[in-house]
């Protein structure tokens, strides 16, 4: 499974980031970074509900 976020999408409200920290942060920039874009699939059902919490649907999910 690989993350793809779409910064220019991203609002940086840091939902992705308070559910699932050891893969999202919000930079300095106030835009979310990928800190794992290819996370273990032990870890999908965190990654998913990540995913899922992005209010602008700047995150998916690919495989
Ligand atoms: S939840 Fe969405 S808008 Fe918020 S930081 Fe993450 S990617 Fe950006």
């Amino acid at each position: 499974m690989k993350i793809i976020a779409d910064r220019r999408t991203c609002d940086g409200l840091g939902m992705c980031e308070a559910m699932a920290h050891e893969f999202f942060q919000v930079g300095e920039d106030g835009l979310v970074e990928v800190l794992d874009e290819s996370p273990p699939e032990e870890h999908r059902e965190l990654v998913n509900a990540a995913v899922d919490a992005c209010p602008v649907a700047a995150l998916r999910l690919q495989g």
